[in-house]
């Protein structure tokens, strides 16, 4: 497969002059982060890093991708609805993962006291690697799936006029006009209008849960602003607030300062760190309301990475949705070897097939956020110390995917224009509703693209490593 643009990268000087029209345009169409200084604050802001040139990306690999999404929204909500799988399924990591423990009580109490809501709404995004087979074809793998603060779609609709300009720069008018467009934040915005409305109360609001310290604001004013063309108002509020001044009304309606909320989008709550005690009960609060949670916090655990290991074993998916053997191909073409780490047979077998060829795994604990996984040397000193307690529960171990490296410019503030060795992932945006038993919405709502340089094992956007990309169809 043609990986790249080829003597484009020879030109140092073309290169820094194309950076600098890429970086203005960047700008000029809301490609923006805060600052690292000042990421509470948008007086000073800067772009979001990105790609001097679009990835080259199989058509074949892409259109798989997007036609497995509505796959993963049924799969992702069946699994939100079947209270005996989480549980069976994370009974062994919990025991040893207290964040994980903490979101498991919070959903059984909320089955305890009956759920209160009636709508559900799914913002995810599916993560995949093109894994380079030995005879030289790429694969399309899933790495993860995002059920909670799936990010990037405001800034991704934002990027494919960048690269455009790059290309027409070049004079490339033909390969310009291949650049997909790209509209994630609308798409999400919709599906947040469909719950918003299906919840039925004309004057009550969105509430997106905001962190204080929040760089990536831009991606979420992009969906807010959707939100507000639609005559939807958006309030921004800490866990710390809702602590504070959120409240449930006898049919555990929730008002937030004396308005009600029809609607709660997580942009935060994906992490330990973002928990004190005060957010912990200011979540829980949220779960007992009958407002629409995206995610629930069911959904939120049907992302875990172990119900993803679990959901690989054999015959898992024909269960979960039964009498639809299509869907269940086409979603177990995406998966890579997922090994269950708990205590016994299995899991001492999957632990030395890892120590006797560490770079073909990788080992994951129970986190979101980009920077927790362990590869090399590092995984092998980390199963060498818990091959023998009850703690590897709380990790799977995973088939390392391996892409074939291309060259690109990683544009970053301060960083000079150099041509690295670079790998993609391509994530999908899914949307679902559902009332009751009724799926009323179900759909793909457009794609990220994100590159970062080979030496980098782990992290993404957020995370300083990875940057913004659009795929280059071929
Ligand atoms: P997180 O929830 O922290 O985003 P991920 O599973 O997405 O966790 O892993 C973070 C990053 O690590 C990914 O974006 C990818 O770059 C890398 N990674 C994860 N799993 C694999 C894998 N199986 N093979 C290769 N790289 C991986
Ligand atoms: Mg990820």
């Amino acid at each position: 497969m043609a990986t790249g643009w080829g003597s484009l990268l020879q030109d140092e000087r073309q290169l820094e002059e194309l950076a600098r029209q890429a970086v203005d345009r960047a700008l000029a169409e809301g490609v923006l982060l805060r600052t690292s200084q000042e990421p509470s604050s948008s007086n000073v802001v800067s772009y979001a890093p990105f790609t001097l040139f679009p990835s080259l990306v199989p058509s074949a690999l892409l259109e798989q991708a997007y036609a497995v999404q509505m796959d993963f929204n049924l799969l992702v909500d069946a699994v939100s609805q079947n209270a005996a799988f989480l549980e069976q399924t994370l009974s062994s990591t919990i025991k040893r993962d207290d964040y994980t423990a903490r979101l498991f009580d919070i959903h059984k109490q909320v089955l305890k006291e009956g759920i209160a809501q009636t709508v559900f709404l799914g913002l995810n995004r599916s993560d995949y690697m093109f894994q380079h087979n030995a005879d030289g074809s790429p694969a399309l793998k899933q790495i993860e799936i995002n059920t909670i603060s799936a990010s990037f779609g405001g800034l991704a609709s934002r990027t494919p006029a960048v690269h455009r300009h790059v290309l027409n720069v070049l004079s490339k008018t033909k390969e310009a006009a291949k650049i997909l467009s790209n509209n994630p934040s609308e798409g999400l915005a919709l599906g947040i209008a469909k719950a918003w409305e299906l919840y039925g109360s004309a004057n009550a609001l969105v509430l997106l849960i905001a962190q204080e310290k929040e760089r990536n604001i831009f991606d979420q004013r992009a969906i807010e602003n959707e939100l507000l063309a639609r005559n939807i108002h958006v309030i921004r509020r800490r866990f710390e607030d809702v602590f504070e001044k959120g409240s449930l009304d006898q049919d555990r309606r929730l008002f937030m300062d004396g308005q009600e909320v029809a609607v709660v989008y997580f942009r935060d709550g994906y992490m330990p760190s973002q928990y004190s005690q005060q957010n912990w009960e200011a979540r829980l609060l949220l779960e007992r309301s009958c407002a629409v949670k995206c995610p629930d916090i069911a959904t939120q655990l049907a992302g875990t990475k172990k119900v993803q290991q679990e959901l690989s074993r054999v015959g898992m998916l024909e269960v979960l949705l039964p009498g639809q053997p299509q869907a269940v191909a086409r979603l177990r073409a995406t998966f890579a070897g997922l090994y269950s780490l708990d205590m016994g047979e299995e899991g001492d077998q999957a632990i030395a097939k890892a120590l006797a060829a560490p770079s073909r795994f990788v080992l994951k604990p129970q986190r979101e956020g980009g920077g927790n996984n362990l590869y090399g040397e590092e995984m092998v000193q980390a199963l060498e110390q818990l091959k023998d307690s009850e703690e590897r529960a709380s990790y799977i171990l995973m088939e390392k995917i391996e892409p074939e490296p291309f060259g690109n410019c990683l544009l970053r503030p301060g960083s000079p224009t150099r041509v690295d060795q670079c790998i993609s992932e391509l994530g999908i945006f899914g949307v679902y509703v559902r009332q009751g038993k009724t799926l009323v919405m179900n759909k793909h709502v457009g794609h990220l693209l994100r590159t970062k340089a080979i030496v980098h094992a782990d992290g993404g956007v957020a995370a300083g490593v990875a940057v913004l990309d659009n795929p280059y169809p071929v």
